[in-house]
């Protein structure tokens, strides 16, 4: 038996009826976290609105501040406040699914979790 996705037809696991490609776009909503990856850092964001067509996704970057007392380390914790004047990104799911910001193809995009990370090894 084929277990397809009831969204787009792709391949799913037993018991499970939208793939998570699908999951992520139906969870995709105004105020949803956002973790922008470039290289080994990461941006905390927020979705602010999604296009008509749902193709793209708006993300506007959130502000962070460090709060650990760990200097030079990996090991780090950051207060995040969504703001209201960051930049806004158009973010887009590519033909392998993966979401990416619009014209930075370096960059990746995770929704339902907003992080911040400075790689001190840079
Ligand atoms: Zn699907």
């Amino acid at each position: 038996m084929f277990l397809l996705c009831t969204e787009c037809a792709g391949p799913v696991d037993e018991g499970v009826l939208v793939c998570g490609r699908c999951k992520v776009k139906e969870s995709l909503k105004p105020g949803l976290p956002a973790t922008i990856n470039i290289g080994s850092d990461s941006y905390p964001a927020f979705v602010t609105e999604l296009s008509k067509s749902g193709k793209t996704v708006y993300v506007r970057r959130a502000n962070y501040r460090r709060i650990d007392n760990n200097g030079f380390s990996e090991n780090q914790e950051y207060e995040i406040t969504p703001s209201d004047t960051g930049p806004v990104y158009p973010v887009y799911l590519n033909k392998n699914g993966v979401w990416k910001v619009k014209g930075m193809s370096a960059s990746t995009v995770v929704f339902g979790i907003a992080q911040a990370y400075q790689d001190p090894h840079f």
